[in-house]
């Protein structure tokens, strides 16, 4: 039994380094092949998560079209914009999958009920916590590999955003194939290949997250200006 646990630990501590060195080798490719690496080497252990951003949508236009099969996961916090609901039905629609829904433990009326009528005013990290942060741990446990739509110039917190990188929080691989990709570039793909998009996108909001703690953004302003405006929080806690 110690022997096993002691080589568990020791490739644990072995593995960053070479995802490292693999995010490396990976800062010159495209989106498309390092899905298809994801794919080959984690199969139905790889997860893809998304909140149907325009990065999102293109992510999984890619992964239908790289990938043999591939998990896509939300998570539904009852909060999201209708329009947000409507394209995540033309989505399903339009790729022919269900993805894989992940709720809360409470009900926006149950936590309204449990902590206070319109938390996300008062305390916007517990809200997070409970609406976004413990879903997303059911959501990939199981998975080895997570896949996120996460890109470098979205925001200064996620300027630095590795291709590949071992998440120690959840203890698997977490790859942002878009890491390298600029608005402009998503926008080029998400238009060239019809994808189906959130029609707030054209309406100032660049990043659509729940509806009470978002809004459009002003010219000049960073992409996430938008998301919990007027406090310092700029992440809900899924990617920290
Ligand atoms: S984004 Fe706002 S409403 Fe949504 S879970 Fe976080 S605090 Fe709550």
């Amino acid at each position: 039994m110690d022997g096993v646990e002691h080589a568990s630990t020791e490739v644990v501590s072995w593995v960053p380094t070479l995802l490292e060195q693999i995010s490396q080798s990976f800062e010159v490719a495209e989106p498309q092949d390092i899905l298809s690496w994801a794919s080959t080497t984690f199969g139905d252990k790889m997860t893809l998560g998304t909140a149907f951003g325009v990065s999102g949508m293109v992510l999984i236009d890619m992964a239908m079209k790289v990938c043999k099969e591939v998990d896509v996961f939300y998570i539904d916090t009852g909060l999201f914009f209708p329009e947000t609901y409507e394209l995540i039905e033309r989505a399903e629609k339009r790729y022919g999958v269900r993805f894989r829904r992940l709720t809360p433990e409470l009900s926006v009326e149950g936590q309204a009920q449990a902590h206070g009528a319109r938390l996300w005013e008062k305390d916007s990290n517990k809200c997070c916590s409970m609406r976004k942060v413990v879903p997303l741990s059911q959501a990939v446990r199981g998975h080895t590999a997570w896949v996120t739509g996460l890109r470098r110039d979205q925001s200064p917190t996620r300027r630095h955003t590795p291709v590949v990188q071992w998440n120690k929080k959840h203890q698997l691989v977490k790859i942002a194939p878009l890491a390298n990709w600029t608005e402009k570039d998503v926008w080029t793909y998400a238009l060239k290949h019809d994808v189906p998009y959130n029609p707030l996108h054209n309406q100032g909001f660049p990043s659509i997250g729940c509806k009470p703690c978002t809004r459009a953004v002003r010219p000049g302003e960073d992409l996430r200006a938008g998301r919990w405006s007027g406090s310092d929080k700029t992440e809900c806690g899924l990617h920290l």
